[in-house]
């Protein structure tokens, strides 16, 4: 079987019938990369950058930033980068940013909520994002996104930080902006939401979590937190006719995007793009060139 996985290397994510799709990693610190590249993924589809202010004893610098957002980008040689800006809070704790206890810290202070607060910290953030995409192939994607407000202020923001850079004649490429689709407003909202960036991507462990209202961290939980919940599944369907009708290629990068039992129903569906944990890569290759559509 091992042998056999190891032999779709290099092999395209097709179906029987010829249908294909992106099949990306996710990512939590640089020296993933490598397990990234073992595993023949097509590019990172989520790279969680909170390890870098979770290591550090104080905030991340821009050149600390750059310095790894670089690496990982030229390590994939222009294979997509697309990484996630700033998610702490709730179960993500972080000492120097002084956050408060909160009763409810999944619906808190987290997330795109902080980096919009605390402007000074997001602005860190995207200009070494921008200053590293000029070494490859880098998308942007926000966290825990509610409203077309949040999104319109993001581009705001970035314009700022272009200009800042234009000024300072530091190089960067075109970067694709896009949102994790992972709380039920956002679901609701994903035909406005599609006018405003390129692509989704669908948080599926938050999703079920906010849907549902299971707190996804609860054991006692554990067997009523369904992701393949109809309710789950329509929302699926439905982000992805949004997303389309709106011009973005729409992916998923939570967990359930590596459940082959459902790799046929997310094709049927016309996703674009699954990410993976990279030791999930081969076997989901693997489901998909099993898979027929037309039969
Ligand atoms: C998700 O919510 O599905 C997701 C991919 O993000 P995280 O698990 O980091 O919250
Ligand atoms: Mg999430």
């Amino acid at each position: 079987k091992k042998r056999l996985l190891q032999e779709l290397k290099g092999k395209e994510n097709i179906t029987k019938d010829g249908t294909k799709i992106n099949l990306y990693a996710n990512i939590g610190s640089v020296g993933d990369v490598a397990s990234v590249l073992a595993n023949d993924a097509g590019g990172i589809g989520l790279f969680r950058s909170e390890f870098l202010y979770l290591e550090s004893r104080d905030y991340p610098t821009e050149e600390e930033q750059f310095a790894a957002y670089r690496k990982v980008a030229e390590a994939m040689a222009g294979k997509k980068v697309i990484i996630r800006t700033l998610d702490i809070g709730a179960d993500k704790q972080v000492d120097y940013f002084g956050l408060d206890k909160e009763d409810n810290p999944a619906m808190g202070y987290r997330a795109i909520r902080i980096c919009l607060d605390r402007r000074e910290v997001f602005k860190t953030q995207l200009r070494a994002l921008y200053r590293a995409s000029y070494y490859g192939t880098i998308a942007i994607m926000f966290p825990m996104i509610i409203s077309v407000t949040e999104v319109q202020t993001i581009k705001k923001i970035i314009e700022e930080v272009k200009k800042e850079l234009d000024e300072e004649k530091i190089p960067y490429k075109d970067v694709e902006l896009g949102i994790m689709i992972e709380t039920p407003a956002a679901v609701m909202m994903s035909e406005e939401l599609a006018q405003e960036v390129d692509f989704f991507s669908v948080g599926t462990n938050d999703l079920t979590q906010y849907t549902l209202a299971i707190d996804r961290q609860n054991p006692k939980l554990d067997n009523i937190y369904d992701s393949h919940h109809p309710a789950i599944l329509k929302m699926l369907k439905m982000i992805v006719d949004n997303g389309h009708k709106g011009g973005c290629w729409v992916g998923i990068c939570g967990e359930l995007g590596a459940d082959t039992t459902l790799t046929e129903t997310f094709l049927s569906m016309g996703y674009d793009e699954l990410s993976v944990s990279p030791s999930m890569i081969l076997k989901v290759r693997q489901e998909i060139r099993s898979l027929d559509l037309k039969a």
